[in-house]
This record gives structure tokens, sequence and C-alpha cells, in this order.
């Protein structure tokens, strides 16, 4: 490839592997904040548009920022750059770092962050739990979260083990039986719980998502599925590589010298700390917190 890569080539190569058209109608995906024309010989992928990825992107000189949630997710009237997302957009404009957003149209793809987690866990899928009518015939799509089989059967706490492992988590929020015995797995990484009645309709033992809220899992209870609720971080963070995988093989399929890096400086902002006898223990976080006990209030 003579020609340098510019910003548009970059957009152009995702919507090769994940078509923006995937999009959901809310959705705001592609270009965020940037040149289309800026060139482009390092990028940067993320799962977040932050203050810390830009400067990481700065830091490590990349010209693109791609992340899966983007930086305007609602109708913005004024960008002052003392607070985000105006400081995230005067940081970039700074550093030369266009952001640019693969959100649900990845989330639908092949190749996408649910059949990352899905192919990474051994699911044999069988669908997806809702299609767009209008996007079904393209090879390239999957759809939103996807159910199908484990290769064998499992208690549901040995599901949640092996998941946690996989994704590297120490802890996690299960709902119903953890003895319940589970082959028939649904799937939707993020924010999923919309979609748990399509999980019972496809007849799913397990809905494995993040972001469970209370009645949410009071339902799920009621109608006897288990919900392992792994957390969105930790949903979407494993399908980063996976993006930065198809950035590199598609610059590789054109000969163009494009160098891909993955995010280091995210981390999950919810940190889990669990209170015992005589310590506090934090788990799946850097804070450490030392000794005491808990001010039991008695
Ligand atoms: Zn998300």
């Amino acid at each position: 490839m003579k020609n340098p890569i510019t910003v548009e080539d970059i957009l152009q190569w995702i919507d090769e592997v994940a078509p923006f058209r995937f999009a959901e109608s809310w959705d705001n995906c592609g270009l965020q904040v940037g040149d289309p024309r800026c060139e482009v010989s390092r990028v940067l992928v993320a799962l977040d548009p932050s203050l810390e990825t830009v400067r990481e992107a700065v830091s490590k000189q990349c010209q693109a920022l791609v992340t899966h949630h983007p930086l305007f997710s609602k109708a913005v009237s004024t960008l002052s750059l003392d607070r985000p997302p105006g400081a995230i957009v005067g940081e970039a404009i700074r550093g030369n770092v266009s952001i640019i957003s693969a959100h649900t149209n990845l989330d639908a793809a092949l190749y996408g962050t649910n059949d990352t987690l899905a192919r990474a866990l051994g699911l044999v899928i069988q669908g997806p739990l809702e299609a767009d009518p209008r996007s079904v015939q393209d090879g390239r799509y999957l759809g939103l979260g996807l159910f199908g089989l484990l290769p064998k059967l499992n208690s549901a706490l040995e599901l949640a083990e092996h998941i946690a492992r996989l994704v590297g988590i120490r802890s996690l929020r299960l709902v119903g039986n953890p003895e319940q015995t589970v082959q028939r797995v649904a799937l939707c990484t993020g924010s999923g719980m919309s979609l748990l009645h399509r999980a019972i309709e496809n007849d799913c033992q397990v809905f494995i998502t993040g972001d469970v809220k209370y009645h949410d899992a009071q339902a799920a209870l009621d109608q006897g599925i288990v919900v392992i609720d792994i957390g969105h971080f930790a949903s979407e963070a494993f399908g980063v590589p996976s993006l930065a995988d198809a950035l590199r093989d598609a610059a590789r399929g054109r000969g163009a010298a494009l160098e891909v890096l993955t995010a280091t400086v995210e981390k999950d902002p919810f940190v889990t700390v669990i209170f015992n006898e005589d310590r506090r223990e934090c788990l799946a976080g850097a804070i450490e917190i030392s000794g005491g006990t808990p001010d039991s209030g008695k």
C-alpha cells in the first residue's frame, strides 16, 4: 500500500469487519472526534474513550484511538474543555488523536464482542437472541446476544468459575441455584438484561451478562433461569484484543504498515470489597485496604 493510511481508512476497515449499519438506531458509532484526512501509523484500541486512554494514545504516539464505547451517547450542546466530554475532545485534538467508536455494530458482528466471548467459552452457537431483519442476510452479521450449547453439562457454579478465569475476574454475582445443571447458555456482553426474555424463550438455563439490576434479578429468579453477572467492564474488555486483531488483519491484508496496540491503563471502575470478621479484603482491584475490623456499629 503506497499511500499513507488515514483515519478514513481505519473507518472503512472497521466498516468492512463490523458494518456501521449493524448499529442500533440509538447508537453513535464511527468518527467521534478528529480528522478523516489525518495520517495514521499507530492505533490504540480500548474499551472507553476516556482522558486516560486518550493520554495513553498520545504518549504512545498513536494518531487514532478506536474504542468500543462512543464518546457521545447523547446530544451535546456545550463542549467545555474543563470537564468530559469536552476535556477528552480537547486532549484528543491537542494530541492529534482521532477517536472512532465501534459499539453495537461490533456487538452484532461475527468476531465481535459477543462472538468472541461465546467462542472462548466453547459455545456451539445456535443463534442470536435478537436479530435485525435488515441485516440477517449479511454473512458478517450475527445479531444481538447469542445462545448455544456448551460441549458438556456443568453446574452453574462451575460455569461461573470457568468464565471468571476466562475474563480475568476474581468475583462475580450469580442469581439462582449455583448447583443447577446448565448446558444451554445465552450471553450478551455489556448490559444485556433487556434480552433476558429472549434467553428464556430459547430455553436457556443460564444467561451471562453485566449490569444486572435488582428487579431484573428477581424476575430471573422467578422464572428459574440462572444469571451470571460478570460485570459490564469484564464482559467487554475481553473483546478489545479481538478488535485490535481485526484491525491488524485489515492492515496486513493491504500490506499497510499499521501498528495496533491495546490500552493498558483501563480498569473496572468497580472494586469489590469483602468485609470479613477480622479483615477487609479487596478483590479485583488495585487498592489495598489494610488492617482493622470494619465498624459493626454495635
Ligand atoms: Zn458496553
